[in-house]
């Protein structure tokens, strides 16, 4: 069996992008971390920081729980996750502790910066985590990694780059088995529907989500379906670790994949 860490900036991030996909690896009997960068402390408009990460904090633990996943905050703030030193190291301690064999985190390239930070401070905490002489600071620190993980991409959250540009995807997982339960997971997410309702004039998150994955789907015929896109700089791993423990559930989508 695998250990899996989904590691986005906001609570209902991975719901939304790889949802469907953590649940199916569970029910393969995977380990699997949903962590969030912040706790999604700005995202409301009556109630205090603290307040509202509390709240987003519980909804997203309670969201992990239905497919027996495991919530973790890394300790960041909104509109603060930011690729320096201090920020590599803890996220590097991250790993470190969940112990992924294979990571998926945010596209390289998305509408905000909490988004592509978090994609870069991923990646290269990956690259470190198996540096045994790179400290974390950690009070407690964990033994480092034995070797880099393999590390994958979810979509940007519109499945288009902001240019307009389609985004780079290997392959989709069909996730039509599963989508009452990725639905289920992100109706935990309560406080932050009336937020994207105020801020973002969204008036129906459900609804966005289902238009989203049905369309990522349409990429390979899948009625639903949540598309990824495997990281291959050198060094890290190359062989394709996740598509083989999703098995039929996927397609590969042809002439996209790239480093
Ligand atoms: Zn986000």
């Amino acid at each position: 069996m695998s250990r899996v860490l989904a590691i986005h900036a906001h609570p209902d991030d991975v719901e939304i992008l790889a949802g469907g996909t953590m649940a199916l690896l569970r029910r393969a009997g995977h380990t699997v971390t949903i962590a969030t960068m912040s706790a999604g402390d700005c995202g409301s408009a009556d109630r205090s920081a603290e307040e509202i990460s509390g709240m987003r904090r519980k909804e997203a633990k309670a969201a992990a729980g239905l497919i027996g996943a495991d919530y973790r905050w890394c300790g960041f703030f909104d509109l603060a996750i930011f690729n320096d030193d201090v920020s590599r190291r803890r996220v590097t301690e991250v790993l470190r502790v969940t112990r992924p064999d294979i990571v998926v985190t945010a596209s390289p390239v998305d509408y905000m910066a909490d988004h592509e930070n978090t994609s870069a401070l991923v990646k290269d905490a990956c690259f470190a985590a198996p540096a045994a002489l790179y400290a974390t600071g950690s009070p407690q620190p964990a033994n480092a990694l034995i070797s880099i993980p393999h590390l994958y991409y979810m979509d940007p959250l519109t499945g288009r780059y902001p240019d307009e540009t389609d985004a780079i995807r290997d392959f989709c997982v069909d996730v039509g088995e599963v989508f009452a339960t990725k639905q289920a997971m992100l109706a935990n997410h309560v406080s932050q529907r009336e937020w994207l309702r105020r801020h973002h004039g969204m008036d129906d998150y459900m609804l966005q989500m289902e238009t989203s994955t049905r369309s990522s789907g349409e990429t390979s015929g899948f009625q639903f379906g949540e598309c990824f896109r495997q990281y291959r700089g050198h060094p890290y791993p190359q062989t394709p670790l996740l598509q083989d423990l999703l098995g039929v559930a996927i397609k590969v989508i042809p002439n996209k994949g790239s480093t």
